[in-house]
């Protein structure tokens, strides 16, 4: 069956979007809006709502100052964060309320972790433990040569062996390429995590970086705001937002004394 969907997922690069009728949406689905094939890896995806679009456009505006753009990148952790928590099992509960006995609910029990890739996904750190309190945050660094765009692992904190029943979550704002995190996964398995238990969550990604992540890694799940059009010759994403850990980090000298 993985075989098939990476058969599959490079059929599609190779022959267009004909072959995702034919064989089929459990590889994946065509968004007729923006025309686009979506891997199956990338779950629950939706165009971006009024209020999440119109935080991305301040993200994505050129002019926006740090401080402004912080500020939006904390405002839509909460939508990424509601599309992780689509991914995960909840457990019914059953509470009283002020006014009847029985009101059944739910809530998350699983153990989690978290893994911000270095640097811009610390960036999300806080805004994800307000979700996942008791989440140990692993790292992981993992740099893109800026004149080749490729990615090479620097360094890693993890546990030596981790208990494939945990839920990974791992954050990167931008997926491009896909190199770095493809990286991370591997890492990750390596240490013993389990690709149905890995959640990527991100605000923008390039179509070719999700297809070079679906050939890969069939089990995984990427939760993302907005699927963007396509990379540059530089690897960056079109439309896109730019250098995201130079824009949230100051580091890009637009605020530069
Ligand atoms: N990383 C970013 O921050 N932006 C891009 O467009 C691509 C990679």
């Amino acid at each position: 069956m993985q075989r098939l969907q990476q058969l599959a997922n490079r059929l599609f690069l190779l022959s267009g979007f004909f072959v995702v009728t034919a064989l089929g949406t459990s590889y994946g689905m065509l968004d007729e809006q923006q025309e686009l094939f979506i891997p199956a890896i990338v779950k629950n995806y939706q165009q971006p709502n009024n209020l999440e679009a119109s935080l991305l456009t301040i993200l994505r505006d050129k002019e926006t100052k740090t401080a402004e753009f912080r500020d939006a990148v904390n405002q839509l952790v909460p939508f990424m964060a509601a599309r992780v928590f689509e991914c995960l099992e909840m457990q019914s509960v059953t509470v009283a309320t002020p006014v009847v006995q029985a009101y059944e609910g739910c809530r998350f029990t699983s153990r989690c972790a978290l893994v911000p890739v270095v640097r811009s996904g610390e960036a999300l750190v806080p805004g994800f433990q307000t979700y996942f309190k008791n989440a140990p945050v692993w790292h992981l660094l993992v740099q893109r040569d800026e004149k080749t765009a490729k990615a090479r692992f620097i360094y890693s904190k993890l546990p030596k062996k981790i208990n494939a029943q945990r839920k990974i979550i791992v954050l990167e704002p931008m997926i491009a390429t896909g190199g770095s995190l493809s990286i991370v996964i591997k890492k990750l398995l390596k240490h013993g995590a389990c690709q149905e238990n890995i959640i990527i969550a991100s605000f923008v990604a390039a179509p070719e970086g999700l297809q070079y992540l679906a050939e890969q890694f069939t089990g995984i799940s990427v939760t993302v705001l907005s699927i963007d059009d396509r990379l540059n010759k530089k690897k960056y994403i079109e439309p896109g937002l730019g250098d995201f850990g130079d824009r949230f980090l100051g580091t890009d000298g637009s605020d530069e004394d």
